[in-house]
């Protein structure tokens, strides 16, 4: 037996303690890949109106899976102007009630089609199975489920201004490669509570689970136009949220992409949310139970490959138990597994392309020219083909490096020590970001003191990667605005 087993199975239960479990009579459907993928708009699949197309490929072994369309002004024209009609036609005439039950039959497709929807994304993006099967789509489907039951109770959604607020109109949503249907629901379900529609951008790494999602829209009779999804890489999305037919900007992604999205935007009067970069950090006291904070840093850098936004991407240790907490961290992550997505074993998937993986391996050779140790550990070798990088841990680094300051979005963790609280607080800030943070510590007092004195959206105390579709996400900083999530997630998508 996998010896790696009870500690990873473990954190998976606590990170859906709260959200649903997949149905256990899942359909046990073969993964169909087509050929070719266009886009969806007005209800049906579409060529698309241009010439080019790129590969979506399986990172685990570096082949294409399918040709997907690049979309062009004229796909987003299309897809806008059905969008429009749904709204101003269907839609936003709908009761809450209504709309209420597509979306209930959107979160229900979603768990019986679960294990289906798990195979493409791990196959497509490269995260692990167990991750896809216990967390990605569950938390996917509790996104819709939390959704589908504010759309009929909207009135107590706002702070008294509005007795029935109403929808913004057509929704423009851009979402990065790292979460690819739990960003999409994320996205989609506060946009259809709230009696909004949509013209959905996929990542164009990630595109198949959001033409799998399409085809659920088919089944579940989603009326046309409520839904649209154009592919397509940076062009096509900047088509999206400049379209002057878009009322709603909604994105996920780098700080930089973030940046050019609100200088597109700017004067047009559409509203934004962003959700952008994180350098989090896990402050681990000497008081903490260091057994569950081990594991929580492990899961805090090495869940998704390190791709995640609010990944605790730098550990800061209280120095008198700095050398032993680092040498715990270190027998643990020998014992992850690195291979092979589809493989339920595996702890630690493909990073998600070539361009990523670049990425990454310069941020390790930037590390060693100011001066890092780099160590490296897993179970098993890295696999030949496809894009690996094995959990990767920093040590010997300080503030000022590049390794410490930017975000990797990979399986790397930079190491550091405090003396005082104090301290820790202040290195903790001490970044551009703002999005997470994690705390430590057997002592509430302390642990609430830090937490209060932490400058990031989200603080988790004595865990980490929790989430629960009523809890709002988001940053501050260059971390972004808005949130996702919760009551507050309804917000940017209401005539408040
Ligand atoms: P990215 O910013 O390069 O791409 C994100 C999306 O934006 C993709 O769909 C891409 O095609 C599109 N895009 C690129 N240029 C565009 C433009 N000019 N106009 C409109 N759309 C454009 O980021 P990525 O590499 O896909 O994702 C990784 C980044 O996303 C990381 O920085 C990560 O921290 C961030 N992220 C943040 C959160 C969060 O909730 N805060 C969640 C996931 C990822
Ligand atoms: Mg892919």
């Amino acid at each position: 037996m996998d010896h790696a087993s009870p500690p990873s199975n473990a954190r998976h239960r606590l990170r859906l303690a709260g959200a649903l479990e997949l149905s256990p009579s899942i359909e046990k459907h073969p993964i169909n890949i087509r050929e070719r993928y266009g886009h969806f708009i007005n209800g049906e699949f579409v060529p698309g109106q241009g010439d080019e197309s790129f590969a979506t490929v399986n990172p685990a072994t570096g082949e294409p899976l399918a040709q997907v369309a690049a979309g062009t002004e004229a796909d987003v024209d299309a897809a806008v102007a059905a969008a429009r009609k749904a709204h101003d036609e269907v839609w936003s005439k709908l009761s809450g009630l209504e709309r209420g039950k597509y979306i209930y039959r959107i979160a229900r497709r979603l768990q019986e089609r679960g294990r289906e929807f798990a195979t493409l994304e791990s196959t497509d993006n490269g995260k692990p199975i167990r991750e896809t099967r216990d967390v990605d789509i569950p938390l996917a489907a509790a996104h819709f489920f939390y959704y589908a039951g504010w759309a009929d109770k909207l009135r107590y959604a706002t702070r008294g201004a509005a007795a029935n607020p109403s929808s913004l109109g057509v929704a423009g949503q851009v979402i990065p490669w790292n979460f690819p249907l739990l960003m999409l629901a994320w996205k989609i379900a506060p946009a259809l509570a709230t009696g909004n529609t949509v013209v959905l951008k996929p990542a164009e790494t990630t595109p198949l689970t959001a033409m799998l999602f399409a085809e659920l829209l088919q089944e579940v009779d989603l009326p046309p136009g409520v839904v649209n999804i154009v592919n397509g890489a940076g062009a096509t999305g900047s088509h999206v949220v400049s379209h002057p037919g878009v009322d709603k900007v909604a994105f996920t992604g780098s700080t930089q992409v973030g940046r050019a999205i609100m200088r597109a935007i700017a004067g047009s009067g559409k509203k934004a949310t962003m959700e952008l970069g994180g350098k989090g950090a896990n402050i681990v006291y000497a008081d903490a139970s260091l057994d569950q904070a081990v594991e929580g840093c492990v899961d805090g850098i090495f869940f998704n490959q390190g791709h995640v936004c609010c990944a605790g991407s730098r550990l800061l240790l209280e120095e008198s138990i700095a050398d032993e907490f680092i040498a715990r961290l270190k027998r643990r992550v020998e014992t992850l597994r690195v291979g092979d997505p589809l493989d339920k074993n595996t702890d630690v998937g493909a990073i998600n392309s070539k361009g990523q993986l670049a990425t990454i391996e310069r941020y390790l050779e930037i590390g060693r020219e100011e001066g890092a140790t780099v160590w490296q550990g897993a179970a098993c070798q890295k696999p030949d083909a496809g894009y690996f990088v094995l959990p990767t841990i920093l040590t010997g680094v300080q503030q000022s490096d590049t390794v410490v300051r930017e975000e990797i979005f990979g399986p790397v963790l930079a190491c550091l020590t405090f003396r005082t609280p104090d301290e820790a607080i202040r290195k903790a800030n001490d970044t551009e970001y703002g999005l997470a943070c994690g705390v430590w510590s057997e002592k509430t007092a302390k642990v609430f003191r830090t937490a209060h004195a932490l400058n990031c959206g989200v603080v988790w105390a004595n865990g980490y990667n929790l989430f629960d579709p009523a809890s709002p996400f988001g940053g501050v900083r260059h971390s972004g605005f808005g949130r996702e999530g919760g009551i507050a997630g309804l917000w940017p998508y209401l005539k408040a």
